[in-house]
């Protein structure tokens, strides 16, 4: 095979993995948008068992199962207010029952930089910039 057929063909094989990730990932959110409403069960500390949490950031997320099936659900992360571990608190979505369940982990301190850093990042940039308005000037 000639240099450039093998170029092209590497082309067409990411731009089909890329597709088929694309619809993947509009499947998993379609179906889950028409099942989301039920309420996840209170979010338990991990570590002590405590409800009361506080919930620095909540939102939703997109990956892959064991059998690198598209999954996601909803995910919160914060601190218990009871003995202070950071812990996360998911929804996930279990091809094989094709319900959610609900998982709690601890963050070890690594985790929980990583996953609250870009948050925190934007609030200290929103709280030194508190009027912009229109476009930014400045992009780090
Ligand atoms: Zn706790």
């Amino acid at each position: 095979m000639s240099l450039p057929i093998i170029i092209l063909l590497i082309v067409i094989g990411a731009v089909v993995v890329l597709l088929s990730v694309v619809v993947v990932v509009a499947f998993v959110r379609s179906r889950r948008l028409a099942k989301v409403p039920a309420l996840p069960p209170p979010c338990k500390c991990p570590a002590c068992g405590s409800e009361q949490m506080d919930v620095f950031l909540s939102g939703l997320w997109d990956g892959e199962d064991s059998a690198g099936r598209g999954t996601g659900g909803t995910s919160q992360i914060g601190t218990c207010k009871s003995c202070g571990v950071h812990c996360q608190h998911l929804s996930v979505w279990d091809n094989d029952t094709k319900e959610s369940r609900y998982e709690s982990r601890v963050l070890t301190d690594e985790q929980w930089q990583r996953e609250t850093g870009s948050a925190m990042r934007r609030q200290r940039e929103a709280s030194e910039q508190p009027f912009i308005t229109g476009g930014q000037n400045h992009v780090a």
